[in-house]
């Protein structure tokens, strides 16, 4: 990862404010790049946003904040997103959480992969917005 010194705060609130009814959205995701993109989209859409920059704050957040979506990168170090989503799924509450897997490898097989672990739905990188269902 190109930047070693990111200080940004643990979960970025870019969401509207005064906005209370916006969906919580939020990503999980390590690459700084690939995050913005992603979070300015999703904000300029009007959806509260909020992210974590690997698993283990993903499997922290996830739980408190109840976010109506979650965009999760796979890979990422230390657990990856499947991992992640495993055991989020593991927690009865999030059993419905919609789980968007979020993968650069799309090789044969990831989709399935994702799925296993219990994601709801797949997208490879880089994200096209414009094939996403407006809303
Ligand atoms: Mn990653």
């Amino acid at each position: 990862m190109a930047s070693s010194n990111w200080s940004a705060p643990l979960a970025d609130d870019l969401g509207p404010t005064g906005a209370a009814a916006a969906p919580l959205v939020l990503i999980v995701e390590d690459n700084r790049d690939n995050l913005s993109l992603m979070m300015d989209y999703l904000s300029n859409k009007g959806f509260a946003v909020r992210a974590a920059h690997n698993g283990y704050q993903a499997l922290e957040l996830i739980p408190l904040l109840r976010p109506a979506a979650v965009l999760m990168d796979i890979q990422m170090p230390g657990i990856d997103g499947l991992e992640v989503t495993r055991r989020l799924r593991a927690m009865p509450d999030l059993a419905r959480l919609p789980i968007i897997a979020v993968t650069a490898l799309a090789m044969s097989g990831d989709r399935e992969r994702c799925l296993a672990a219990g994601a709801s739905a797949y997208v490879s990188k880089p994200v096209s917005f414009a094939s996403w269902p407006s809303c």
